[in-house]
């Protein structure tokens, strides 16, 4: 496995013109699906590690092996068929991948930058330690919940591994809210939580190259229902200040971790203007698909620059604003909803991305729709973003 990190894309020695790079991704899902433009124009193939032959990306990738993402042999297979190996999921086994390491495997970003994201509370720890503003928090077992009769409602549980799009994140309000929940966390390591009545949910992707250059998008707005995003606006309609807190989080992160790649940093905008970081994603993150059609530089080929050792490319808007709407499953079904999408693509300035999805099920993220806005004299971007995003939602879900 060769490191073939340069400065400049101009720099790279003769041989890097002539040999196709390869990288390898673990995790097929729509992230990974999401880098095949960008793979193009670096001149990459992509090898992806992925259990389903109909994950999204198995139809983009030059390669699949089809293997869980936790199946550290089938890594080291990949390892065996690439340069370079980045993350789209990162529900890996570290451990078993530190022997590929040692052995001379990139991973970027490392192992070692990793290590502190994939447990809630190794993170929530990090962010103490590093001084970053973070809700209160305690490692719990349910067992502890249980016999200690807590009652601060509200406040939040989280299983500390594997949670994404709000499974494993519990918002209680009651005592009935949590007897429904303790008996399915018995033994499975815990995390309590305040609960923050914020303002605002605001995120932003960072990424840093291999010289420990530093790029961040713009700072955006989500919204969660039922713990999955929604919506994002960018950029957020918040204050500099706040703006300049975020980008000085998201610089201590990728400096302190020596994160070469990209992270996705997910916050919490307080009432009276103070920020806490909820979550560091180690990989592109769904708050960033808006940079695919509204930024020079996608979240998805900035990765793909980072982990080769290209140069960052600029992350700034081509548009005033853009906003991203998913589009998630809302029944059982095997539809391709031709149509909808259809009817979606006809709206002024709306790009629409299907990840290809054989099935639908409730929740399930299946595509998403970008628009770009233009300054309008008695709109703001936001309010121009709400009115239309209803439009879309509507279209999707139906009245
Ligand atoms: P996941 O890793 O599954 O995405 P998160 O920790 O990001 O879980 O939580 C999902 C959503 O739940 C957040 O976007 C937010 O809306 C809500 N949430 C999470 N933690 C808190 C908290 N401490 N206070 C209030 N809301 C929270």
């Amino acid at each position: 496995m060769s490191d073939f990190s340069v400065n400049q894309p101009n720099s790279m020695p003769a041989s890097a013109f002539t040999l196709r790079r390869r990288v390898g991704v673990i995790g097929g899902g729509q992230l990974a699906w999401m880098m095949a433009d960008a793979a193009k124009v670096l001149n990459l193939d992509l090898i992806v590690q992925t259990p389903n032959d109909r994950d999204p990306a198995v139809a983009i990738a030059a390669q699949t092996i089809l293997a869980p993402i936790a199946d550290a042999k089938a890594t080291a297979q990949l390892a065996a068929s690439c340069d370079v190996i980045t993350f789209e999921n990162e529900f890996v086994d570290l451990e078993a991948l530190r022997q590929l390491a040692q052995q001379g495997v990139c991973f970027r970003p490392s192992l070692d930058a990793l290590n502190p994201l994939l447990d809630k509370f190794h993170q929530r720890s990090l962010l103490k330690q590093l001084g970053l503003p973070t809700p209160a928090f305690a490692a719990v077992t349910a067992e502890e919940i249980a016999t200690n009769s807590f009652q601060a409602f509200p406040f939040v549980l989280k299983t500390r591994r594997h949670g994404y799009d709000g499974q494993g994140t519990f918002i209680l309000h009651s005592l009935d809210d949590l007897a429904a929940i303790l008996p399915r966390l018995q033994h499975v390591p815990l995390l309590l939580e305040e609960f923050v009545p914020f303002e605002q949910e605001l995120a932003v992707m960072a990424a840093r190259s291999v010289d420990g250059e530093v790029v961040i998008y713009p700072v955006v707005e989500t919204e969660q229902k039922n713990q999955v995003c929604r919506w994002a606006i960018a950029p957020a309609e918040v204050s500099d200040s706040v703006v300049n807190q975020i980008n000085a989080i998201a610089e201590t992160i990728l400096t302190s971790l020596d994160v070469v790649g990209i992270v996705g940093i997910e916050l919490f905008l307080t009432p009276s203007g103070t920020v806490l970081v909820n979550e560091i994603a180690p990989r592109t993150h769904n708050s960033g698909h808006f940079t695919l059609d509204a930024c020079q530089t996608s979240q998805f080929e900035q990765q793909l620059r980072a982990v080769c050792g290209v140069a960052l490319g600029n992350s700034a808007m081509i548009s005033d604003g853009a906003f991203m709407v998913n589009l998630l499953g809302y029944e059982q079904s095997h539809s391709d909803y031709v149509e909808k999408r259809h009817q979606l693509a006809s709206l002024p300035g709306a790009h629409v991305h299907w990840y290809g999805k054989a099935e639908s099920r409730p929740g399930r993220k299946l595509g998403h729709v970008t628009v770009l806005l233009e300054h309008q004299p008695n709109q703001t971007i936001r309010q121009q973003a709400i009115a239309q995003l209803q439009t879309i939602e509507s279209i999707w879900y139906g009245a």
